[in-house]
């Protein structure tokens, strides 16, 4: 184990991973970088570590979700994505829908942020997070479901936009494989800042400069939009600080990322 330099595809994580019993179809985004990790093998700055853990983790998360489909159904689960239309009634009612559940969803980050995988000691760095999607239902023609993930970081050492394992972009990630647009965003820490400069007033704790980026990629593409709600949240104290704003919003407080922004 993690002696190999084998990329992260398919195949491996059907190997790996005995849950798995069919193929993953997953879609690459060259705003995230799931399936594109393994493609460019040569200039990956992950570690055959980090590759292994990839592979382990998101096989397993998309194994349950699937739990095994064949190449017709994996088409036709994204045909259907793509088919799907958000009508602005639709729209409202995904937003409507996060706010009646928000409770469970910062719960439900909160939860998952405890399997975050981070170096720093005593106290780990671990982020939870929920992207809630809006996607295709054979019944119902849409529903809303949420999609979750944690930040990892097998080795120590710095990691850049999509190597740095956020917990944002892993739920990002698998979301793409269901949803068609995402509502809302919620991330649960302890932690106020990332290491880089924040806005954050020290409440809570703002997505990164490398997922801020993945946020403007996603919005000129259409899976998130300017009011997809993103809701960080802090439970480092008794009292729980939850700041909600919009992707649109917040973004407006980091212009003065884009001069930085790497070509
Ligand atoms: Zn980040």
């Amino acid at each position: 184990m993690g002696q190999e330099q084998n990329p992260f595809n398919f195949k491996r994580v059907k190997r790996e991973t005995k849950k798995v019993t069919g193929l993953i179809g997953i879609r690459e985004d060259p705003h995230l970088g799931l399936g594109a990790v393994g493609a460019e093998e040569e200039n990956v700055d992950m570690t055959p570590e980090d590759l292994q853990a990839a592979s382990d983790y998101y096989g397993e998360i998309m194994a349950a979700k699937l739990g095994g489909e064949n190449k017709e159904q994996i088409k036709e689960r994204f045909r259907k994505i793509d088919e799907l239309m958000v009508a602005p009634e639709i729209w409202e009612k995904a937003l409507k829908y996060f706010h009646h559940r928000r409770d469970y969803f910062i719960e439900m980050a909160r939860h998952v942020r405890n399997k975050g995988v981070s170096h720093r000691r005593p106290h780990p760095f671990q982020v939870g997070c929920v992207a809630l999607g809006i996607e295709p239902d054979s019944i119902k023609g849409v529903k809303y479901e949420p999609h979750e993930m944690y930040n990892f970081k097998v080795q120590p050492g710095p990691r850049t936009g999509r190597y740095k394992r956020c917990a944002e972009r892993g739920a990002l990630e698998i979301a793409r494989n269901f949803s068609k647009v995402i509502a809302a965003i919620i991330t649960v820490s302890t932690e106020t800042n990332t290491g880089d400069p924040s806005k954050t007033e020290g409440r809570v704790l703002h997505p990164c400069f490398d997922c801020r980026n993945m946020y403007r990629g996603l919005l000129r593409g259409g899976f998130i939009r300017e009011d997809t709600i993103i809701c960080m949240v802090n439970d480092a104290n008794d009292q729980t600080v939850i700041e909600e704003t919009t992707v649109g919003k917040l973004l407006s407080i980091y212009q003065d990322d884009l001069p930085n922004i790497p070509a």
